[in-house]
């Protein structure tokens, strides 16, 4: 008996709903299923990303980036405003719109696309049957598939000193959702969601204390960059501790009481919202029936090949749910590669060039190695450096707080890592993404003419500075 699908995708999120576009394209007939319900109780597409993570979050990064622009300090001369108000109400409506229009524009690239869209959850059954329990009965409904692909994604982490009550102690998803602003705002975790979260609060007035039980700053991150941005944060108000491990919370009359080990001493303090970040874990469980052995890592990913496949011949897993960065765009890769592979084409990831973001003023951004990684490697290189105050253009925007750094290797020049902290570093990386991706020399990016005025030119700068040979900046010899 033929199945019902050549392809079903559990889960759409940017790893599931892409996989099923790209599969759809590819000619094959494809479902992907999803469970999520927005507040009024609607299946909506999109999973964590648009709905509760990178789009909500970013709406109010840039709502709250205007609104702390406008009450200074004063960067732009000559510019003054009185009356300055907001209306957070507003603000969380128009967040909310622009989720509905970009999950609505999934559902119209589904149809366009020839993509079946089924609501409801889904389990996996033996010989890839799929349940699924609909949401307005909780009947089941049985589909089948000769391939189906796993992109459940990943759900905040829970500690037992902090349980989420919804109200006063939130997850990443109630940070979003405040209705007032908490004038005594604690955050347990500095780690990306933490410092996002941390700085939009921060800026529409609340005081922000972050408690980070690591005594590192950002670990993952470039030494000199993270450097920059802690000095940077601080500076804006956020009161980040270090080596501060929560043990408990108690939910008072007037707020919730935070003890945290810090110096070996015990410390309390008081705050009227917390907000956990402490990490996120992995889809994975309630997916299967007990019949189905599906192979999972330490941790609670599940196990792929390097087709991503599972344990289970014909289950694909994609996205949050297996090991590696927890970004939608490392999932939207792995979703297009292994539509491709199930049409029996060439797919692949390059691991090694995925960008990270964090979307706070000013913004980090990086891909490659950095130095510790080069360093614990044992690999020669040799490094580039350019700030953003010998910057013109970033120096008339009033932001000169930055830095690009860049990585070559010592004896071959390719470019092994760049590290950006500074306005618009987001969108700058994408120039060092792409010649990594075609494996560039340091010297290719100093060959390459940048447009005057830009915030590009730092990499252009950076890039020359390997060699010695910046133009606006003193040099530094590296090796
Ligand atoms: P994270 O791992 O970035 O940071 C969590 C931090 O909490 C860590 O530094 C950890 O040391 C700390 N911590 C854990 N237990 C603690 C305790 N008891 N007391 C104090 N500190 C404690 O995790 P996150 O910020 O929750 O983000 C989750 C995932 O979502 C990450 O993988 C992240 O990459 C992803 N994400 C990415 C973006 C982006 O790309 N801009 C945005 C949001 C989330």
């Amino acid at each position: 008996m033929s199945s019902d699908f050549d392809v079903i995708v559990i889960g759409a999120g940017p790893a599931g709903y892409v996989c099923a576009i790209r599969c759809a394209q590819l000619g094959l007939k494809t479902a992907c299923i999803d469970d999520w319900l927005d507040s009024s109780g609607q299946p909506v597409l999109g999973g964590t990303c648009l709905n509760a993570g990178c789009i909500p979050s970013k709406a109010l990064l840039e709502n709250s980036e205007h609104y702390a622009s406008l009450k200074g300090p004063d960067t732009h001369p000559g510019i003054s405003l009185q009356g300055l108000s907001l209306d957070l109400a507003a603000v969380q409506q128009d967040k909310q719109r622009i989720v509905t229009e970009l999950t609505n524009g999934i559902d119209t690239l589904f149809s366009s696309n020839g993509v079946e869209r089924i609501n409801g959850r889904a389990t996996l059954h033996p010989e890839r049957h799929v349940h699924v329990s609909q949401h307005e009965n909780n009947k089941v409904r049985v589909y089948t598939a000769e391939h189906v692909v796993i992109a459940t994604g990943s759900r905040p982490m829970d500690i037992p000193a902090a349980r989420i009550d919804g109200h006063r102690i939130v997850d990443s998803t109630g940070a979003l959702d405040f209705d007032d602003v908490p004038a005594r705002l604690g955050i347990i975790g500095a780690g990306v969601i933490g410092l996002e979260m941390g700085s939009v609060w921060n800026r529409y007035g609340s005081e922000v204390t972050l408690l980070e039980a690591q005594d590192m700053f950002l670990p993952p991150v470039d030494r000199d960059i993270a450097a920059i941005a802690l000095a940077e944060f601080r500076k804006q108000g956020l009161d980040i501790r270090l080596e501060a491990r929560v043990t408990e919370t108690v939910n008072g009359d007037s707020g919730v009481c935070v003890t945290f080990s810090h110096t070996e001493e015990d410390h309390e303090m008081e705050f009227d919202r917390l907000i956990v970040a402490v990490g996120r874990s992995p889809c994975s469980d309630e997916i299967t029936s007990p019949e189905v052995e599906l192979a999972l890592e330490q941790g609670g990913s599940i196990h792929v090949d390097e087709h991503w496949e599972t344990s289970v011949p014909g289950v694909y897993a994609i996205g949050d749910v297996i090991a590696g960065p927890m970004l939608a765009h490392k999932g939207s890769a792995e979703g297009t590669a292994v539509a491709e592979i199930i049409a029996g084409q060439h797919g692949e990831v390059n691991y090694a060039s995925i960008p990270g973001v964090i979307y706070t003023e000013p913004e980090l951004a990086w891909t490659g190695s950095s130095e510790q990684d080069l360093r614990n490697a044992g690999t020669p290189y040799r490094v580039g450096r350019f700030p953003f105050t010998a910057s013109g253009r970033a120096r008339a925007m009033g932001k000169t707080a930055g830095l690009v750094k860049l990585l070559a290797h010592r004896d071959s020049d390719e470019i092994l890592g760049v590290h950006i902290v500074g306005e618009n570093a987001s969108e700058l990386i994408a120039e060092a993404v792409i010649a990594m991706e075609f494996k560039a020399s340091s010297e290719d990016l100093a060959l390459t003419i940048h447009a005057h005025p830009t915030l590009s030119e730092s990499l252009h700068e950076a890039a020359l500075s390997v060699s010695g040979q910046a133009i606006h900046v003193a040099n530094r010899r590296t090796d």
